[in-house]
C-alpha cells in the first residue's frame, strides 16, 4: 500500500454499519410506530452489555412480540431492505467496561466481536453505547429530575425543565509519534506487562486534534512534536469514545515518562513492530488487539 494512501474505512473494528439511521422516523410518532408495527421489524439482543452473536456471525435478533413497548426500545435504523432494527434500552447484566485483554484473560466481548460480520460488529458499538448512556443517564444534568428516552431513544428528555440530553461521544486522540523510521508506543499504566500501544488522550474543551496530540505527548513522554496528520477514526463503545488517529512528526526522540500515566515507552523498529503484530515469542511487545485502532495504526506504519 501506497504510504499516502488513505486507509478503507471498513477495516477498521465499529465502523462499516449498513443501517440507514433513518433520523427523520425519530421526531414523527406515527412514522415511528409504523415502523414498531412492521412485521419485518426485529430487536437485537444484547447479554448485558455484550453481543449475543449467532453461529452466522450476526447478532442475535427476535421479532417485536405484542407485549413489547415502542418507548422501551431505540430505532437504530432500517436494514437494506427497509426492515427496522430495534434495541431494548433497558440493561439486564453488568454495565462495566470490559478490562484490558492480557494474555491470560479476554474479556467475553473481545472473544466475541471478531467472530461478528463488520457490519454487526458497527451495529452493536453503536447500540452498545446508546444503551449504556440511557442506562447512566436516568436524572436530568440541569435540574436532577428523572429523564425519559425521547427521539426513538436518540434522547432524553426532563420531565420537569423539558432540557433535552443527547447521547455524548468524546473525543480521544490516539497517535503514533515517528521519528527516524521508528515509532514510539507506550504501556499505560493499566495495561498488563508487556503489552505496549499508540499513545492516547481525551480532547479537552478548547483543543484542536493536533493541539491535544501535541499536549498529550509532551506530557506522557517528553517529546515535542512538529507535523500532524489525520489518518483515521473509530467509534469505540466503552463507553462511548470517537478515537482520532493520528501520525505525529517527532522533532526529537528523548524521552522523559510520566510514570503515573505511562510506565513504560520505546520507540520500536518496523521490524520489531512486524513481529509484535505477528504475535512472534521474541517480539519485544505483546501488539494492541486487532479490534483497536492502535493495531491498525501499526499495520498502516508498516504499510500493510
Ligand atoms: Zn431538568
Amino acid at each position: 500500500m501506497n504510504r499516502s494512501s488513505m486507509p478503507r474505512s471498513d477495516q477498521i473494528t465499529f465502523t462499516g454499519s449498513t443501517l440507514d439511521r433513518a433520523d427523520q422516523l425519530r421526531v414523527h410518532p406515527d412514522r415511528l410506530a409504523t415502523a414498531w408495527a412492521d412485521p419485518r421489524a426485529c430487536i437485537i439482543l444484547l447479554d448485558g452489555l455484550d453481543p449475543l452473536p449467532t453461529d452466522e456471525g450476526e447478532l442475535a435478533r427476535t421479532p417485536v412480540s405484542a407485549d413489547a413497548e415502542l418507548a422501551d426500545h431505540a430505532l437504530l435504523g432500517l436494514r437494506e431492505d427497509g426492515a427496522p432494527v430495534f434495541v431494548s434500552l433497558h440493561v439486564t447484566g453488568s454495565s462495566e467496561p470490559p478490562s484490558i485483554p492480557s494474555p491470560e484473560s479476554i474479556p467475553k466481548v473481545w472473544q466475541i466481536v471478531p467472530l461478528l460480520a463488520p457490519a454487526e460488529a458497527a451495529l452493536y458499538g453503536g447500540a452498545r453505547s446508546l444503551v449504556d448512556w440511557h442506562d447512566r443517564h436516568p436524572f436530568c444534568a440541569r435540574c436532577g429530575a428523572p429523564t425519559y428516552p425521547a427521539k426513538a431513544g436518540w434522547a432524553r428528555q426532563c420531565g420537569t425543565c423539558q432540557a433535552e440530553h443527547f447521547p455524548r461521544t468524546d473525543p480521544v486522540v490516539i497517535m503514533l509519534a515517528e521519528y527516524e523510521d521508528k515509532v514510539l508506543v507506550g504501556r499505560g499504566v493499566r495495561f498488563p506487562p508487556g503489552r505496549f500501544s499508540a499513545l492516547a488522550g481525551f480532547v479537552e474543551p478548547g483543543e484542536s486534534f493536533e493541539e491535544a496530540v501535541r499536549r498529550e505527548l509532551w506530557e506522557e513522554t517528553g517529546i515535542r512534536v512538529g507535523r500532524v496528520d489525520y489518518l483515521a477514526s473509530q467509534p469505540w463503545p466503552f463507553p462511548s469514545q470517537l478515537m482520532i488517529a493520528c501520525m505525529a512528526q517527532a522533532l526529537g526522540d528523548a524521552l522523559t515518562l510520566d510514570v503515573e500515566e505511562v510506565p513504560e515507552a520505546m520507540w520500536v523498529s518496523r521490524e520489531q513492530v512486524r513481529a509484535a503484530l505477528a504475535g512472534e515469542e521474541d517480539a519485544p511487545f505483546l501488539a494492541p488487539p486487532s479490534v483497536a485502532v492502535a493495531h491498525y495504526m501499526l499495520r498502516y506504519w508498516l504499510g500493510d
